[in-house]
């Protein structure tokens, strides 16, 4: 599963090419898409990263000061990209008005 880098939503393919609501594009090979995806539906991994655009799931939340509305109630959820290596990107959600942006750490 891929995530955008920009706003942190869940990547879904069309084709080989993965799009996002924000603009945001990324190209994708068959074999990227069929490990991260399933296409074939074989594989069953569970420990998968949450997704985060449904809203029933139960994220941690934070206190946070939204640059939009000036909510102060917030929920965090880390996104690991590229590599296992690299330490995951936060992302925070207003839960006031839905505002979403990476945490700068
Ligand atoms: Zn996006
Ligand atoms: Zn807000």
């Amino acid at each position: 599963m891929r995530f955008c880098p920009k706003c942190g939503k869940m990547l879904m393919p069309k084709n080989d090419i993965l799009k996002c609501a924000c603009g945001y594009e990324e190209k994708i090979s068959a074999e990227v898409a069929e490990r991260e995806y399933k296409f074939k539906g074989e594989r069953k991994k569970e420990n998968k990263v949450i997704v985060t655009d449904n809203n029933n799931i139960a994220l941690p939340t934070t206190k946070i000061t939204c640059y939009k509305c000036g909510g102060t109630k917030g929920v965090w959820w880390t996104v690991q990209t590229r590599s296992a290596d690299e330490a995951p990107t936060y992302f925070i959600r207003c839960v006031k008005c839905g505002n979403t942006w990476r945490r700068s750490n």
